[in-house]
C-alpha cells in the first residue's frame, strides 16, 4: 500500500513539494498536536516532524519519520533518500490544494474554464475532484522536473 503522510505546521513548503511529486501528504497551517496526532491515527498516516517534544508523545512513537534539514530542499531530499517515495513516478497527478487525485477531463469540456491560449495549446486537461480547479501541462510540468531535479542533485 502507497505510504500515506501528515505533515506538522513547520513544514508547509515541504508538503508542497510532496504532492507537487504526487504524494499524499495532508498539511494544516494551523493544528494542534492532538489534531494532528488524531488525523494522523484515523488516517493511517505516518507523521513526518521537525518537533522533538511531539514524538515523545506516546500516540506518536511507533509513527513519526524526523525531519532533520532546516531548508525544504534538505528535507526533500531526505525524504527521497530515505522513505520509499519516488520522486518522479507521480509528479504534478495531485491538486496542490486540496491533496486529492487529479481526474483527466475531455478538452471540450473545459473550453469556457481555461483561457483561450492555454485552451488552444494544450490538448491534456486533469481536474480536482474536490475544488474542480483545472490543471494542464506540458510546459508546466517540464519547470517543476527541472527544479525538481535541481533540489534532488543537491544545487542550491
Ligand atoms: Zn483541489
Amino acid at each position: 500500500m502507497e505510504l500515506k503522510f501528515i505533515a506538522d505546521a513547520m513544514l508547509g513548503k515541504l508538503a508542497k513539494w510532496m504532492r507537487i511529486i504526487g504524494c499524499d501528504i495532508e498539511y494544516f497551517p494551523c493544528i494542534t498536536d492532538d489534531e494532528l496526532i488524531e488525523k494522523a491515527c484515523r488516517g493511517n498516516r505516518l507523521i513526518l516532524t521537525r518537533d522533538t517534544l511531539l514524538i515523545k508523545r506516546r500516540k506518536v512513537r511507533d509513527n513519526y519519520f524526523f525531519i532533520n534539514g532546516n531548508s525544504y530542499r534538505d528535507q526533500l531530499r531526505q525524504v527521497v533518500r530515505e522513505l520509499p517515495v519516488d520522486p518522479f513516478a507521480g509528479i504534478l497527478t495531485r491538486c496542490l490544494i486540496c491533496n486529492e487525485g487529479l481526474t483527466p477531463v475531455d478538452k471540450t469540456s473545459v473550453r469556457d474554464k481555461v483561457p483561450p491560449y492555454v485552451f488552444k495549446t494544450q490538448d491534456t486537461f486533469e481536474t480536482c475532484p474536490s475544488c474542480g480547479r483545472i490543471y494542464w501541462g506540458a510546459t508546466h510540468k517540464e519547470q517543476m522536473l527541472k527544479q525538481l531535479k535541481d533540489i534532488l542533485n543537491g544545487k542550491d
